[in-house]
């Protein structure tokens, strides 16, 4: 064991909110001891939100410029990802080299380490380094933020072949013919749209009875009549029963059939980072795919730990990891509140429509007891909609809670999808009442007009 170290607070793992929380205890006065055993950053910025959204970006360029002729004139698309592979190496991850946030965090006057971070009992972290374990003995508090791997399904034959996932696929210099895409949640279905429209041949398969099996299935719905209207192929019901790989890959599905493609990229899920972070050594279970937290972030049945992101359960997005990090600033410097609230927790699932959505969907708000009324307005049929013409496909759908009289979900599938849900984020957390929501302007010919038919039309 070499050089021990002290402090006020240890943050293992340094994903979006990890890295936060640390510089901003270090701001306050605190001793911090920063550790990461890959990029400070975490999978956000290196192979998760930045990168995926950066070829989005390219993506829905082309396509809007394949819109062209139905609006006003003609366009020419000669697709090159090499700009998309440039930037997301030189603009995004600086060729996945995290010097400058290293740089940032001690400039915020936190230490950083890096290594693999574990519990040692507590009060105690030993960190796995190049050089030899290191212990810190901890003043104040551990904060985990161990976030995710990609979870790799135990399919016959898979871990024997050249697979990606979402880190190889964001380091992509140059696309393959076809592709098929093992998973057709928020990732798969991003990535899948995001290729094809860069000439790529690409079926997503689903083992759910649908894509994107968290969001309503009318926004299911629209965001598959969109992948197939672009030549997508959608397998959703069905598993991967085996894959092997001869240069190409074929992947034999649970009825049956089977797919031959240049790559396979498994976008089906992730797998928590706390099977080897030393749960055991403060009376928690090691094999727990969550830990449990309470308002605070701090960890139920271990005293002077704290958990924040996607280790919590409580919604796998970087958003959320950053709001858990100032609700643990809070708690670490002594502050009172306000405390964690997962109400009106919004995501966006940036397809082409994007699917914007907060809160319960429908079923969850059945099956939570409450007395749901539901409301939705098509895009193509509101003022803005029509005038959009091509690529105006989407709805909004709002659930009420119809005791209360408040929205306590909603749903807006469409272009700027992610942007008109963040008035309905707001009605959802604050539970502005029905009546005033009626009684609002919405202005003309936004999308976000259509929230005002889908209000109308709750019963
Ligand atoms: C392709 C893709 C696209 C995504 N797009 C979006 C999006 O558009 N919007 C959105 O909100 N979210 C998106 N996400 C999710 C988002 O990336 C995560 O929710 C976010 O990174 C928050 O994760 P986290 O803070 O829990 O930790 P992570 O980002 O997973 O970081 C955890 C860090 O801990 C380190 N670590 C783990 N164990 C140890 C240990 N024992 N010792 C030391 N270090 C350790 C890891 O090296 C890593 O750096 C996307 C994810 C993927 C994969």
């Amino acid at each position: 064991m070499t050089g021990e170290l002290d402090a006020d607070v240890v943050v293992i793992g340094l994903g979006p909110g990890g890295e936060h929380l640390a510089a901003t205890l270090a701001r306050a006065g605190l001793s911090v001891v920063g550790v990461d055993r890959r990029l400070v950053g975490g999978e956000c910025p290196y192979f998760g939100c930045i990168p995926s959204k950066m070829m989005i970006r390219a993506a829905d360029a082309l396509a809007e410029a394949r819109r062209v002729p139905v609006l006003g004139g003609a366009t020419e698309v000669h697709p090159d990802w090499a700009t998309v592979a440039d930037r997301i190496r030189d603009e995004a991850t600086d060729d996945w080299d995290d010097t400058v946030a290293v740089e940032r965090l001690e400039q915020a006057g936190a230490r950083f380490v890096r290594g693999h971070g574990r519990l040692a009992g507590p009060g105690r972290v030993v960190i796995a380094t190049d050089a030899g374990d290191r212990e810190v003995v901890v003043r104040r508090g551990v904060v985990l933020n161990t976030g995710t791997e990609p979870a790799v399904p135990p399919i016959d034959g898979l871990a024997d072949t050249p697979y990606w996932t979402n880190r190889d696929a964001v380091r992509l210099r140059e696309l393959p013919s076809s592709l098929v895409v093992l998973g057709g949640g928020a990732i798969g279905c991003e990535l899948a749209q995001a290729f094809s429209r860069f000439g790529v041949e690409v079926t997503v398969v689903e083992a759910g009875e649908r894509i994107l099996g968290p969001e309503e299935p009318e926004a299911s719905a629209v965001v598959v009549a969109a992948l197939e209207a672009e030549g997508i192929v959608v397998r959703a019901g069905v598993g991967v029963s085996a894959v092997a790989h001869d240069g190409a890959f074929h992947i034999g599905l649970a009825d049956g059939t089977s797919l031959d493609a240049q790559a396979l990229l498994v976008a089906a899920g992730r797998r928590t980072n706390l099977g080897d972070v030393g749960l055991e050594t403060v009376g928690l279970d090691p094999a727990a795919r969550s830990v449990d937290v309470d308002e605070r972030m701090r960890v139920a049945g271990a005293g002077g730990l704290w958990a924040i992101g996607d280790i919590t359960g409580k919604g796998a997005f970087t958003h959320m990891s950053m709001y858990q990090a100032d609700v643990a600033v809070r708690d670490l410097t002594g502050e009172d509140g306000p405390w964690a609230d997962y109400r009106a927790v919004s995501r966006a699932t940036f397809t082409d429509p994007e699917v914007g959505s907060v809160g319960r969907s429908e079923a969850q708000a059945r099956a939570a007891g409450i007395r749901v009324g539901t409301g939705t307005a098509p895009l193509p049929e509101s003022s803005r909609g029509w005038l959009h013409k091509v690529g105006n496909d989407g709805l909004i759908k709002v659930v009420a809670d119809l005791d209360r009289g408040v929205l306590v979900g909603a749903t807006a599938v469409g272009p700027a999808g992610g942007e008109i849900i963040g008035m309905l984020v707001t009605a959802v957390h604050a539970e502005v009442p029905l009546a005033t929501l009626r009684g609002m302007h919405f202005a003309y010919p936004t999308f976000h007009r259509a929230i005002e038919t889908a209000l109308s039309d709750v019963s």
